[in-house]
């Protein structure tokens, strides 16, 4: 028994967390009413209220997705797992996927791609300007790939992707559409199923407002179709769409099968975060989170701060990226403005760390007042450097 350990002292400390505003590209904060929902005690992952939680979440996922998608649920992991179950499902080994890269997520969406024994195809966009229908149709016709591969809101530049028109085109070409909305749904307008998208997911922390934990992810007919055709099963038990399209019962199936053991506890936060965007409506979130945008990139103009990303159709209102003036040590204005104002502020991300400052005004943090303080944790800074 002498080799056993000894328990830490450091847990016989009381949990003590601070309170931060969480003005970075997310997680976000969560509203009091989604907080509440959190200390409801566990129940079973099969039990019936759990099962009607399931249920309510599915119809509010739809609602947000804006689609009709039966198979729709909420993987029991962040946005890397909706991207990851996006690709496993869709492309056999050996499949060519055509990967638009506009920054970091592109690039990951390409790696976990290689990794699964898929062909990647590549457009490399500049950070600060979207892919067009014209460049996209030259590579379809080049690289005949079976799926195409989009982000919405790339978080590490601010890019707006715009997504009209792009689902026809790649369906002409006889490929499924896969679009990342984690940075950008509820905070800017997504229309699932008249756009022509046949998979996408997103994050319970961004706009949503949910606690980390949970991935909602929509797959459309075309993209069950392709499920159903496979000649090989997913490489992931974990996010098999099919098993957990069971576990959902998105297939008219009479009863749910069992596949994992999901958090009640994060179906409680998702499903208030959906209610409370229910009540709002997704336009006045759009509009929300458009005019808070709208005043942030106002008032960095008066502070002569530029935007990274120029073209006004291309800024997005979820994610805002600054222009790093040139000698100002982004690391040290991160650390004050958390330090001073309690605000997250983020350096920029893989491709533009060195680049860009970031804030992220996602969900209940879409508000003048959340603007405000951000421009207030900045404006005190420079002068200190
Ligand atoms: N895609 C985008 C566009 C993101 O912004 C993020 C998170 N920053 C992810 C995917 C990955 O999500 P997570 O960190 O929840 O795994």
């Amino acid at each position: 028994l002498a080799t056993h350990r000894k328990p830490p002292a450091i847990l016989k400390t009381k949990l003590q967390l601070p309170v931060k505003i969480l003005t970075g590209p997310g997680p976000t904060n969560c509203s009091e009413r989604v907080l509440q929902s959190l200390k409801n005690q566990v129940l079973g992952h099969l039990h019936p209220e759990v099962c009607q939680l399931m249920d309510e979440i599915k119809a509010g996922l739809q609602y947000v997705f804006q689609t009709n998608n039966r198979l729709t649920l909420a993987l029991s992991a962040s946005g890397h797992g909706g991207m990851e179950a996006c690709l496993t499902n869709l492309l056999e080994p050996g499949e060519t996927i055509l990967v638009v890269k506009s920054g970091i997520w592109g690039e990951r969406a390409a790696d976990m791609a290689t990794r699964i024994g898929v062909h990647v195809e590549v457009i490399e966009t500049e950070h600060t300007s979207a892919v067009t229908l014209e460049q996209l149709e030259i590579a379809l016709h080049r690289h005949n790939p079976v799926a195409v591969f989009m982000v919405q809101a790339e978080s590490s530049t601010g890019l707006k992707q715009p997504l009209e028109g792009f689902g026809d085109l790649i369906h002409r070409y006889n490929a499924l559409f896969i679009v990342d909305t984690v940075a950008s749904l509820c905070g800017e307008p997504f229309f699932m199923d008249s756009w022509g998208v046949d998979a996408t997911y997103t994050g319970s922390q961004k706009v949503l407002g949910a606690p980390p934990g949970l991935s909602p992810i929509s797959f459309s007919p075309r993209a069950e179709t392709k499920l159903l055709q496979r000649k090989t099963k997913p490489s992931s038990y974990y996010l098999d769409m099919t098993l957990l399209g069971n576990y959902w019962k998105c297939f008219g199936n009479e009863s749910r099968v069992y596949h994992h053991t999901i958090s009640a506890t994060l179906l409680y936060g998702l499903r208030e975060a959906l209610a409370e965007i229910a009540e709002e409506g997704l336009r006045a979130s759009w509009i929300r989170h458009a005019s808070a945008a709208a005043r942030l990139r106002k008032g960095l103009e008066l502070r002569g701060l530029r935007s990274y990303v120029k073209i006004p159709q291309y800024q997005l209102s979820t994610i805002i990226s600054i222009e790093l003036p040139p000698g100002v040590d982004d690391t040290i204005i991160v650390q004050r403005a958390m330090k001073n104002c309690n605000v997250e502020i983020s350096r920029g991300l893989g491709p533009t760390v060195g680049k860009v400052l970031r804030v992220g005004l996602l969900g209940t943090n879409a508000t003048f007042g959340k603007v405000d303080l951000v421009l207030r944790a900045l404006e005190i800074l420079p002068s200190k450097l």
